[in-house]
């Protein structure tokens, strides 16, 4: 088998601070997989500017001028983590054997990389990065997080638990990935769809090296909201099956409120029916709500406009010169 070329994956946004400090432990452990004889020399650090407002696009640039094992592309505005790092990944997949993505916060350890590039040579086209423990995290973050992911399941979108988007793919997947065409996307829910011989590498993960989550409580909900709604059509089963349920205790109720009347015992409960209604009203204003969810997915899905815009890379500069 030939030394397989590795393209490192890293979406960054406003990510000034971590960057000088992250960036030469990624550049190091490229170097180290190289001389171990894992990788092919032309192997590279990709960055992913997903339209920063700091100075991430020119520090990138200069890393890339620093070191020809750095490259960077720059999208044409934030589009958010996913869909950053679907257009790093869709960018270098014909240019490399396999890509590692990654965050570009320091948290995931990279000396898991060298598990992952094992599990390849041993003919993995998937490699799952799963933290092993949460003790870093503070309580709330581990409690919503874990939260996250039994949501997710019970909801019917199957992730890796504890797994984020740090994974290998081969670009054999992520051909065959490329013909997912949709614009709900939820990486982490589609590549196991994606099938290929897959395994789990386990790594701890540590604190953010400098900077700030991007991910607070309210996006997190969002995420698992969209990951929900992209993945899976339980939501609108759950509701359905509510719906029965509710229809056969009304049917019920509704007799037994007939057969008190024949008896001449008449219902007292200006307060319970009015309370019922009230319930009812709001809990089909949820339901709305979720079957709405979906439709504005298919409204979004039938526009099918372009998941992220490139507005530069270094290596058409690169060529250039
Ligand atoms: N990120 C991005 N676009 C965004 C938000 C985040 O590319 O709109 C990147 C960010 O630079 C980082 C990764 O996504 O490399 C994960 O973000 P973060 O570390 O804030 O999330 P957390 O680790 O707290 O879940
Ligand atoms: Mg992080």
């Amino acid at each position: 088998m030939k030394i397989p070329v590795l393209y490192i994956v890293i979406p960054c946004y406003n990510e000034q601070e971590v960057l000088p400090v992250t960036s030469p432990m990624f550049l190091n452990k490229l170097n180290g997989l190289i001389s171990a004889g894992k990788i092919a020399p032309e192997s590279k650090v990709v960055f992913v500017n997903d339209g920063s407002k700091d100075n991430t696009w020119p520090l990138i640039q200069q890393l890339a001028d620093s070191d020809e094992h750095f490259e960077g592309i720059c999208l044409s505005r934030n589009r958010g983590h996913q869909n950053a790092l679907l257009g790093g990944l869709m960018t270098v997949k014909d240019h490399c054997d396999i890509t590692i993505s990654i965050d570009c916060d320091g948290q995931d350890d990279i000396n898991a990389m060298d598990a992952m590039v094992d599990a390849y040579l041993d003919g993995c086209d998937v490699v799952y990065g799963v933290r092993s423990k949460r003790d870093t995290d503070t309580f709330f973050k581990r409690f919503t997080a874990e939260g996250f992911y039994k949501l997710m399941n019970h909801m019917g979108a199957e992730v890796v638990f504890n797994h984020a988007d740090y994974r290998l793919m081969s670009s054999r997947a992520l051909n065959e990935f490329s013909n997912f065409k949709e614009v709900n996307i939820f990486l982490r829910g589609m590549v196991p769809l994606v099938g290929f011989k897959s395994t789990s590498v386990y790594y701890e993960r540590a604190e953010r090296m400098a900077g700030e989550s991007h991910y607070p409580l309210k996006k997190m909900l969002a995420l698992a909201f969209d990951g929900i709604t992209s993945l899976s059509v339980k939501p609108i089963r759950l509701i359905t099956g509510f719906g029965a349920l509710v229809s056969v205790l009304s049917f019920i109720a509704v007799i037994w409120a007939v057969l008190q009347a024949v008896l001449g015992n008449t219902v007292a409960g200006w307060a319970s029916t009015t309370s019922i209604v009230c319930f009812m009203g709001g809990i089909q204003l949820l339901c709305l709500g979720v079957i709405g969810e979906y439709i504005g997915k298919i409204y979004m899905e039938t526009k099918a406009r372009p998941r992220y815009i490139i507005s530069e890379t270094t290596f058409e500069q690169k060529e250039n010169v």
